[in-house]
């Protein structure tokens, strides 16, 4: 028994059993492949995930969903990047834009969208970031503008996850004076629309994902692709952002973590020293330690704000924090792993260097770790005003997974 198993139900460890055997017998077998390809979209992990439906971990059975929950996403994003950060990213981030939609979607979009999405057969992505404005979202400068029954959509949008199997993007824009919070507005657009065209710059690592520009020109949608009301588009993106993103990248994190104190332990537990080997070395043992006691911690962080969400408990700061400490814990713990690696950790073909590269990438996405200080500095001072956790709690109470 784990001290975890007061989150988990007999459901989630069967899911967890799943996620782990299909991780191992399906991911693992095509990362040799992934890494050398570099930067490329692999169609083959999103099918793998598709085909169990957990895009849809969140979307409820009425619409061919799981239904399961924020800690049984938990499970599977940590079980898949264990294995791959890359397969664990490819689930992530569709599930930030299915959460919107599930958020403030209307009957008929959710009827439309959401089943596709719990068959895996539509993905989708969400286009916040702009080359300049970065994590000040209220700074964007891209536009839509209402012409008749249309909108008119220009936009450039950076680090779209996802963006090379996308058939469907929230895109969020400016519909509104800059400054204002009520200023913007999120779309639902096709990447098939005239007008959109996606490229991938080169990642360090994370190969098989994509996170590239996606840049819109005069792209015409409908009057019912907007999502939500008109000035809904903060609220959108900061409430998916705090109540999956955060904890998305917590567990990718988690789950890289965990993979490099293993990783890390085989090569101690193996190298020959003086009678013995490196690891029972006291100083080299206390590495090991410290990088299990990170591990412990970060791990409690993300599994206990997944449970307070599924209990219909609000927790910004529960969320933030978890992707606080799990970016820090495993960016510390894979440096540390790199360290009693020797020159071993120079060697590109040895596990611990893509750990290393993978979670280079998971600290920006969901906002780097001074924005989560920001909002914790804010919530230290009682001067957070919002609790977004709240608004998707009230909003989509009927959607709350039975536990
Ligand atoms: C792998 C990956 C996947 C991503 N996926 C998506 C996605 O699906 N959709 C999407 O829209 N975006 C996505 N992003 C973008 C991500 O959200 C941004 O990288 C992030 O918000 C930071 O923006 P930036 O990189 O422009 O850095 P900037 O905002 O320019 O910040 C650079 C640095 O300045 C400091 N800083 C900036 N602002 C503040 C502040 N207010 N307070 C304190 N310090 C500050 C921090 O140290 C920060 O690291 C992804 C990014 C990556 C790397």
């Amino acid at each position: 028994m784990s001290s975890l198993d007061v989150y988990l139900s007999e459901a989630h460890r069967s899911l967890r059993k799943q996620g782990r055997e299909v991780a191992r017998e399906e991911v693992a077998p095509r990362i040799a492949d992934m890494e050398a390809a570099g930067t490329h979209t692999d169609h083959g992990i999103a099918r793998i995930v598709g085909e169990r439906g957990w895009f849809g971990v969140f979307i409820g059975t009425e619409h061919g969903g799981l239904h399961a929950g924020h800690v049984a996403k938990t499970i599977l994003l940590d079980e898949l990047s264990y294995v791959s950060g890359a397969a664990g990213a490819i689930l992530q981030a569709p599930l930030i834009p299915t959460l919107a939609l599930l958020y403030r979607g209307s009957v008929e979009q959710k009827q439309r969208w959401l089943p596709q999405i719990a068959a895996g057969t539509l993905y989708m992505a969400i286009a916040v970031t702009e080359p300049e404005h970065g994590s000040h979202v209220l700074g964007m400068t891209s536009t839509a503008r209402r012409s008749g029954k249309y909108w008119i959509i220009n936009a450039d949008k950076c680090w779209v996850g996802a963006s090379g199997i996308a058939h469907l993007h929230v895109v969020i824009v400016r519909t509104g004076k800059r400054g204002d919070p009520r200023g913007l507005s999120a779309f639902l657009v096709e990447a098939d629309r005239d007008g959109l065209e996606v490229t991938q710059p080169p990642l360090v690592g994370l190969h098989g994902f994509t996170a590239g520009n996606v840049r819109l020109r005069n792209v015409r949608v409908p009057a019912s692709a907007l999502l939500g009301e008109v000035g809904d588009g903060l609220d959108i993106a900061y409430t998916a952002s705090t109540v999956c993103g955060r904890p998305n990248l917590a567990a990718v994190a988690l789950g890289l973590h965990r993979r490099v104190l293993d990783v890390t332990t085989d090569f101690l537990a193996g190298r020959p020293r003086y009678d013995g080997v490196l690891a029972d070395l006291p100083v080299v043992g206390q590495h090991l330690a410290e990088m299990k006691s990170r591990l412990m911690t970060a791990e409690g962080a993300v599994y206990y704000a997944a449970h307070l969400l599924d209990q219909g408990v609000s927790c910004d700061a529960e969320l933030v924090n978890s992707k606080l400490v799990n970016s820090r814990a495993a960016k510390a713990s894979v440096q540390e792993g790199k360290d009693t690696h020797g020159g071993y950790s120079g060697r590109a073909d040895y596990e611990i260097s893509r750990l290393s590269r993978d979670i280079d990438l998971v600290s920006a996405p969901a906002g780097p770790d001074d924005i989560q200080l920001l909002r914790l500095s804010e919530v230290a001072r009682g001067t957070d005003r919002v609790q977004w956790s709240a608004r998707y709690l009230a909003q989509t109470a009927s959607q709350t997974p039975p536990v």
